[in-house]
């Protein structure tokens, strides 16, 4: 009905203007500002199970799941409970507790690491994780993928070129900075192959191999839109090895989400070392990274790799972090319920853009969607270059178009969406409701 259609923004706007005169583009992470579909943020008040409220009262479906962590949806009592009866014993201690032995040995009986050290964001678990690779094997360079996302660290933030790039020394797969103030220097430590290309990744390890200390990857990319990794990509990952080269399983956002054992479980990967994020810490800060004994003991105090936080291992961080671990392992249908719901949300997509003339390819897998603006067919989509064909202007139509019927869908093509436990079939109805109508508004032009 018309008094729920999420079209009050007042109280919205009043509040970017005045974020925007006191923080850079009034925002304290870039896509929030939805520079690329247009529009002013909703600035949200609270969230409950699958929806968002924003500060003019209007709610919305939520499909951005704060970006990953919230996989059991907003404010779930389990979780709630732990951070309120962690809160009542003080909120940070700067010396270790028994959270911290609780969280790492769910961790690692988990994922099979052998040891896991705590950090409060991703970009500090794979910041963390490349130095100790550096660190223990003596080596300087390391290879990302293009379109691949690890943080902001220096040398992650380098631009990809297309397939390997030859730059003005003639090295293969050199890549330029992708971010004002990272050194030239820096960012030539950094290589950078096409992803789900195997035999770029194998010239670039016969070429290289002897200097490169790590290669680190997203198992299952969201931060290009999804791309789900070929089989012969994911052999050619685990050939690094035989060139003395770590495997850095970045599992930032797709770790505890595609199955308890993250991506690198459901894909069969044995990396070295991996990160996680996001729902890790339950939707508090926390980041973690972990792998092989004997790599892992080379970080301080215990070896020569410093790494340190202040907040690290945070109280009320490894409670929630703890709670949303348990609630995962103590329902085992959890993973199927996520992938059904995500893939008849896939399906219901589909159809819609069908029946509107509106051409769009799905990737999906487990409660992770990306529907590209393009006419490739679904599940061809493999690439960064695949996946910028796509038409970001009738994406951004789309989006405000679902967003004033109350769905809440990932601000940019280039971003996967996040189900969580407390979508339900009214959500589902809704969503494909809002959608039906949004792809016919956009066939219409
Ligand atoms: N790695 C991956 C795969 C990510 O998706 C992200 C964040 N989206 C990060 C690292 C960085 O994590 P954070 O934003 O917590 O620093």
């Amino acid at each position: 009905t018309a008094e729920t259609l999420p079209s009050q923004t007042a109280r919205s706007e009043a509040l970017f203007a005045r974020a925007r005169a006191v923080t850079p583009g009034g925002v304290n992470s870039p896509v929030r500002a939805f520079r690329s579909v247009g529009g002013s943020p909703r600035f949200i008040r609270e969230a409950h199970g699958a929806y968002l409220t924003d500060v003019d009262g209007n709610r919305y479906v939520d499909y951005i799941g704060s970006w990953g962590p919230m996989i059991l949806g907003h404010d779930h009592p389990a979780v709630r409970g732990a951070i309120l009866e962690a809160l009542a014993g003080g909120t940070s201690f700067g010396a270790p507790g028994e959270r911290e032995v609780l969280l790492a040995e769910a961790v690692t009986r988990i994922t099979g690491a052998e040891r896991v050290r705590f950090v409060n964001s991703g970009t500090e678990a794979t910041m963390s994780a490349l130095r100790l690779a550096r660190g223990f094997t003596g080596r300087k360079y390391i290879v990302k993928f293009r379109g691949n996302y690890h943080g902001h660290a220096d040398g992650l933030l380098v631009e990809a070129g297309s397939g390997l790039m030859t730059n003005a020394e003639g090295g293969l797969g050199q890549s330029a900075p992708s971010s004002a103030g990272v050194p030239e220097e820096y960012a030539r430590l950094t290589l950078v192959s096409e992803y789900n290309d195997p035999a770029a990744l194998d010239t670039l390890m016969r070429e290289r191999g002897h200097e490169i200390a790590a290669v680190i990857f997203e198992p299952v990319v969201g931060n290009a839109g999804v791309l789900i990794p070929t089989p012969e990509f994911l052999a050619a990952l685990h050939r690094v090895r035989d060139a003395g080269v770590l495997l850095i399983a970045d599992e930032v956002m797709t770790g505890f989400r595609l199955s308890l054992n993250g991506a690198t479980g459901l894909l069969g990967l044995s990396p070295d070392l991996t990160c996680w994020g996001k729902v890790i810490g339950g939707g508090l800060p926390v980041g973690a990274y972990g792998g092989r004994a004997d790599v892992m003991d080379r970080v301080s105090p215990q070896g020569p790799v410093y790494q340190a936080g202040t907040l690290s291992g945070n109280p009320l961080a490894m409670a929630a972090g703890l709670a949303t671990l348990a609630v995962l392992e103590a329902d085992p249908g959890i993973y199927g319920r996520l992938e059904a719901y995500t893939s008849r949300l896939a399906e219901g997509l589909k159809s819609a853009a069908r029946e509107a003339g509106v051409p769009v390819s799905v990737n999906q897998i487990g409660s992770m969607l990306t529907a590209f603006h393009q006419d490739a067919q679904d599940g061809s989509v493999r690439t960064y270059a695949d996946a910028a064909r796509s038409d970001t202007a009738a994406f951004a139509r789309w989006f405000q178009a679902m967003l004033g019927r109350g769905v809440y869908w990932a601000p940019s093509q280039f971003e996967s969406i996040f189900v969580g436990a407390a979508h339900t079939d009214a959500e589902l109805e809704i969503t494909m409701e809002a959608a039906r109508a949004a792809y016919a508004g956009l066939g219409e032009r």
